[in-house]
């Protein structure tokens, strides 16, 4: 184990517990939207930092015997406007910095869309691609059991994220029950369907992302059937939109994963690259198309580029590079504030990721609906109302940003960050 030094201990200044590259990134555009609307210094405080943070250190057996110790997270950005909701991820840098930005950026996206939610997240600082089924089953139900003193079906809802899917929803869902001593589905959202999951969410988000690129393109005037696209990640988000633009005859040039990048000029043939990866596990090795570094797909000439795999990947040293009109972005913090400043002045349009991705929360919250009514709706009524949702969201967008002249990013944040000063404001101080 690590020994702390009299140097580390200097480096904890206070009020910063959450410093990390990724609150940096969250802080900069909060104080940017928080000028915009001149907002009320008491505002800047109360929404400035997390509420409330929650780190468990615990043990978990490995098939060899062998006792892994694993730190957790779970960060509350606001308690104002419900209970909180966001996913829980698994990586190697999980931590809670990268956390607090996430939860905040949660926020963001649920005031923007309207949900009765605050923002959360979470995760758990491992390898999961080093861990067995049954090592990740144990370290989920582990994780669970730790934060009962924060989450509960109307305190704190979690979701999948990276790394995470309906399996450790399941488990999760489980384990808290068995703790309860009756099902409480509605813990947890991005379930199966058969305990309580909705129909459409495992596509919601990658799903969302193509809406919102919809409408994006009608308002610029672009042709999505006739435009190339290139995706980075090809995961629960990534892989789905893939599929739904393929599905719609827009040519998908260039994917990636963290193995390989992968273009065709022509159009990828996606339905073949998904029984690929359903069969392998990842891109690499993909026979019929040119391979390149994954990284690479970001540079490719095309109309709109879709970074779906993780934070920090379109940065000041790649952004000069970026040859399309378009960046959605579908995953969390993808562009750094440096990289969006020369993204601007190229003139290459950002939309914005509270808005992008926000598919998925929004289904989540139709998931915790029908949970809490024991009432089903059909996969046609969720795709609807999530398609209804996400352009009300955007014209939202685009009526700011013509209020304020400002970016789609500064717009979004300005809706989302107006609504919730106004509910605290509303709410007071206690006591
Ligand atoms: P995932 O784990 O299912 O997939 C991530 C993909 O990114 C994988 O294909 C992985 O190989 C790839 N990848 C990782 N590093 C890469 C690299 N350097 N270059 C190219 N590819 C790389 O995760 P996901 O659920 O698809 O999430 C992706 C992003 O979307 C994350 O930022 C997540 O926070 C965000 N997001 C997810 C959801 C959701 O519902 N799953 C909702 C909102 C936002």
């Amino acid at each position: 184990m690590a020994t702390q030094t009299q140097d580390d201990v200097d480096d904890v200044v206070p009020g910063r517990e959450w410093s990390s590259e990724l609150y940096r990134i969250a802080n900069d555009q909060f104080d940017r939207a928080s000028a915009l609307l001149e907002l009320d210094p008491e505002f800047v405080t109360r929404l400035g930092e997390p509420r409330r943070s929650l780190v468990v250190n615990f043990p978990v057996r490995l098939d060899s015997g062998r006792v892994l110790g694993l730190t957790g997270y779970r960060v509350q950005h606001t308690l104002t406007m419900g209970p909180t909701k966001g996913g829980f991820r698994y990586g190697p840098d999980v931590s809670l910095g990268e956390c607090a930005a996430l939860a905040m950026w949660m926020t963001w996206k649920c005031a923007l869309l309207g949900l009765p939610y605050g923002g959360a997240k979470g995760g758990v600082r491992c390898t999961p691609s080093e861990l067995s089924v049954p090592e990740l089953e144990r370290l989920t139900r582990r994780y669970a059991a730790e934060l009962i003193p924060v989450i509960g079906p109307d305190r704190d809802i979690p979701a999948p994220d990276m790394a995470t899917s309906e399996r450790e929803m399941a488990w999760f869902m489980d384990t808290y029950s068995q703790m309860m001593g009756h099902s409480v589905f509605e813990i947890v959202t991005g379930k199966p369907v058969v305990l309580g999951g909705t129909a459409g969410r495992r596509e919601a988000t990658g799903l969302g992302v193509v809406y919102v690129t919809e409408a994006v393109c009608e308002r610029i005037g672009l042709d999505l059937r006739e435009a190339r696209v290139a995706i980075q990640g090809f995961g629960n988000v990534g892989a789905v939109a893939a599929g739904e633009l393929y599905a719609i005859g827009t040519r998908v040039i260039a994917v990636s994963d963290h193995t390989a990048g992968l273009v065709d000029a022509d159009g990828l043939d996606v339905a073949a690259l998904a029984r690929w990866t359903a069969e392998h596990g990842m891109l690499a090795g993909y026979p019929d198309a040119k391979q390149v570094g994954p990284m690479d797909v970001l540079e490719v000439p095309c109309e709109i580029v879709i970074p779906a795999a993780r934070e920090r990947q379109i940065t000041d040293e790649n952004a000069p590079r970026l040859q399309c009109q378009l960046v959605v972005e579908a995953a969390n913090g993808p562009t750094t504030p440096e990289a969006e400043a020369i993204l601007h002045e190229r003139g290459i349009l950002v939309v914005p990721d509270v808005l992008a991705n926000a598919g998925g929360v929004t289904v989540s919250y139709f998931e915790w609906v029908q949970d809490h009514q024991r009432y089903s709706w059909d996969e046609l009524d969720v795709q609807e109302r999530l398609r209804r949702q996400l352009r009300a969201a955007f014209a939202r967008v685009t009526d700011a940003a013509d209020r304020y002249g400002c970016d789609w990013r500064m717009a979004a944040l300005s809706v989302a960050i107006e609504r919730v000063s106004e509910a605290a404001r509303m709410r007071g101080i206690y006591p």
